[in-house]
């Protein structure tokens, strides 16, 4: 045998240790985008590059098992217990899924699957949904436990938090005896994360990277009334035990989760070949666009549990299943131009317009650049070759430009120094990324301003749209929100909508949509104050902030005159919320504004409550439902009667609610109060508080 040289060994060893430093160095960088995925909920770089470097990681492990140990990223399932919540161990591990990165890969395992089975099993194809994996059990068919994966042995309990999840049964509808575990996924509908990442921009918080991380955040909210708030959705698809539910195979299985009140995803195949198995994958891959949530791949799964139990577990991973990832998709296109849009509080935003390209089965023509910072660190010019991909699968991002396509005589993009909109110089405030217009007359400002007001989460003028807005700025009938309750039915029908018919006349607004959306701005007039002030638009004033607002200041004249002392003494409110409300009211156009908006009857100030009577419900909530038809109360006068007794009234349930009130045909507050296991009270209960001034005994904490 020939003896290896000193020289060949001196460079092997070489090579040893630069494994080892790389395998390190991977480790440290997995383990900190595992910490921001998972425990923040705000990763910094794709799944499909995160996926990469731990590819890197397993092929250098291959190479040095010797230098395998049991807390690398590979032997572990990645997780995060979180130290707000109170921690749920796992009797029956919940473990993650080896992946498939490709077609071959998948292959790969089926055969290996074979070989070790000695026959061809039957697979069951499923999605695989892009959300957060959770655990419910049941005792004697209730809910009585939720929990995240965690770190796959210990999770987060989050049982308040689910049960305000609409498609989570609370009572099972077949008779199951002791305590079951299923298990699946929690994810938000593609529609509610785009809705919900537009009020994070429009509040001036982060937006979610994808539905997936916006699934697990909401899941992992301290105050389940924000989970509530959220839209989340379930498939359940697996359990701890799958003998309690005395079933031999994954199909018959998924139809008993059914049978027990759960959702499970409809989009499923028992495939008897790899052939039926790849028909499936590609048929997923094709219709993923036009599903209500995000998948990102398909979970393939020998069927007959007896098998399942031959092949058994890694550390990480069942043997007798596999994910196969969809491959993330990119395209490139040509850079037309970067415009800049101006957005209600004046901040200008650069937009990438390109050449349209169709990723992941729509049409893609424009993606946001954020902010300047962002358009020098991809460092994307006019006339580049950039690479477009849709993040998270819903929202197109540009990754990059081609270097070798740049063209000699690219410009480097500047901010423009005035507003594209009223021309006014622009300006950046201290350390802060964005540019900003500060003028008060800036015609763009103006109109999200009007935008804004008309919203479903503001003002709520149902059919008060862009176009409407952009018609009305543009004929001047409309320079500020007050100008909305001067306009009539037949002003608004003749608006002219700048298209012509086919016979050349001039489109209008015409009389039926004139008509349902001046009814629409009379109802808005009646919007709660918490509504107005959000709609007002003051810079970091959001939804949540403004109701706090106006709990201790219940009029807009009384804001006014508030010192900043005293706002920035309101729970959450900090220094730059109440300069900023100070600002605002600080500016005499806006005064003389919400002094037309009272002219004209929108509310501006709330019912202040007396406490004449002994506040016997002080440190009590109560939430009013449906209509108290024995009094004839209105929802807004039984309110002030508990104030007058010192309670909180709220216009939302939570777990910190004490009573909910529920007349005739109650709302949605009603589910949520059950599902939260607050004390339900009904009119008669109502008015016997109110006579007395006490509280049902024994529910009052
Ligand atoms: P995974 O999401 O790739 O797959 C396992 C999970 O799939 C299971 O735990 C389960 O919750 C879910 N699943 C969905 N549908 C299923 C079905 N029908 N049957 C069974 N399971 C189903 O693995 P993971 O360990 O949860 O997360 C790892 C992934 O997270 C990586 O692939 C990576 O892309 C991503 N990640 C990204 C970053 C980043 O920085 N971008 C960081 C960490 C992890």
């Amino acid at each position: 045998m020939d003896q290896p040289d000193l020289f060949s060994i001196g460079l092997e060893e070489e090579s040893v240790s630069k494994d080892a430093a790389r395998i390190e160095e991977l480790r440290r960088e997995i383990e900190r985008h595992s910490r921001l995925y998972y425990a923040e909920d705000a990763p910094e770089i794709s799944d499909a590059a995160f996926d990469s470097l731990v590819r890197e990681l397993q092929e250098l492990e291959k190479v040095h098992p010797e230098l395998v140990v049991p807390s690398s990223p590979t032997q572990r399932v990645g997780g995060f217990v979180g130290e707000q919540f109170v921690p749920v161990n796992h009797a029956v591990r919940m473990y993650s899924l080896d992946n498939a990165m490709d077609l071959e890969e998948l292959d790969a395992w089926l055969a290996r699957t074979r070989s070790s089975l000695e026959l061809e099993p039957h697979y069951m194809c499923e999605l695989k949904i892009d959300g957060s994996s959770i655990a419910l059990t049941y005792k004697d068919g209730e809910l009585i436990r939720a929990a995240t994966r965690g770190d796959g042995t210990t999770g987060e309990d989050v049982t308040a938090n689910i049960r305000t999840v609409r498609d989570v049964p609370l009572r099972l509808q077949i008779p199951l005896p002791g305590e079951v575990e299923v298990r699946g996924e929690v994810y938000m509908p593609k529609a509610s994360f785009l809705r919900l990442n537009n009020e994070a921009i429009e509040e001036g918080r982060a937006p979610f990277a994808n539905p997936r991380n916006a699934a697990a955040g909401s899941l992992r909210q301290k105050d389940p009334i924000f989970t509530a708030k959220r839209d989340l959705a379930t498939f359940i698809y697996s359990a701890a035990d799958t003998a309690l539910l005395s079933v031999d195979t994954q199909d018959a299985f998924l139809a008993r989760l059914q049978e027990a009140g759960f959702h499970v995803n409809p989009s499923i195949a028992l495939c008897r070949s790899a052939q039926e198995v790849h028909d499936f994958c590609e048929k997923a891959i094709e219709s993923r666009d036009e599903l209500a949530y995000e998948i990102d791949g398909v979970v393939v799964k020998v069927n007959d549990f007896a098998l399942q139990r031959q092949l058994g577990f890694t550390a990480k991973a069942p043997r007798w299943a596999i994910a196969f990832k969809f491959p993330p998709e990119e395209k490139t296109s040509k850079l037309r131009a970067i415009v800049v849009q101006v957005g209600r509080t004046g901040v200008l935003t650069p937009v990438a317009e390109f050449d349209p390209v169709v990723i992941a089965g729509s049409t893609v023509a424009r993606a946001t650049l954020h902010n300047l910072d962002e358009v020098r660190r991809k460092d994307v010019r006019v006339g580049d070759t950039i690479v477009v991909r849709k993040a998270g699968d819903v929202i197109p991002e540009i990754v990059g430009h081609i270097p070798a396509l740049r063209q000699v005589d690219s410009a480097v993009w500047t901010m423009p120094e005035v507003c594209p909109s009223c021309g006014s110089v622009v300006y950046r405030e201290g350390d802060e990324v964005a540019f900003r217009c500060v003028s008060i007359d800036c015609p763009a400002q103006a109109q999200e301003r009007l935008i804004f007001w008309a919203s479903r989460g503001a003002m709520d003028i149902d059919g008060m749209g862009e176009e409407i807005v952009s018609r009305l700025l543009e004929q001047g009938l409309l320079t500020d929100v007050a100008d909305y309750y001067s306009l009539d039915e037949e002003t608004l029908a003749a608006l002219s909508m700048g298209r012509t018919n086919i016979k050349g006349e001039p489109i209008v607004l015409g009389n039926t949509v004139a008509r349902k959306l001046v009814k629409a701005i009379e109802e808005s007039k009646s919007r709660s104050l918490a509504r107005v002030l959000f709609g007002l638009g003051i810079r970091h004033v959001g939804k949540t902030m403004a109701e706090q607002i106006v709990a201790v200041f219940p009029s807009l004249a009384r804001l006014k005159e508030a010192t900043s002392e005293e706002i920035s003494a309101i729970d959450g409110v900090g220094p730059a919320i109440a300069a900023s409300v100070g600002h605002f009211f600080s500016i005499e156009d806006n005064n003389e504004v919400i002094a037309r908006l009272a002219a004209c009857g929108v509310t501006v100030a709330q019912e202040p409550t007396a406490p004449s009577r002994e506040q016997t419900l002080s440190g009590l909530t109560f939430v009013l439902t449906g209509s108290l038809v024995r009094s004839g109360l209105s929802r807004d006068e039984a309110g002030a009667r508990l104030k007058e007794l010192g309670a909180k009234v709220s216009g939302s349930v939570s777990a910190k609610t004490s009573f909910v009130v529920a007349g005739e045909v109650p709302g949605s507050k009603y589910d949520k109060a059950v599902a939260l296991g607050i004390p339900i009270l009904d009119e008669e209960a109502y008015l016997r508080i109110i006579e007395t001034g006490e509280a049902p005994k024994g529910e009052e904490e």
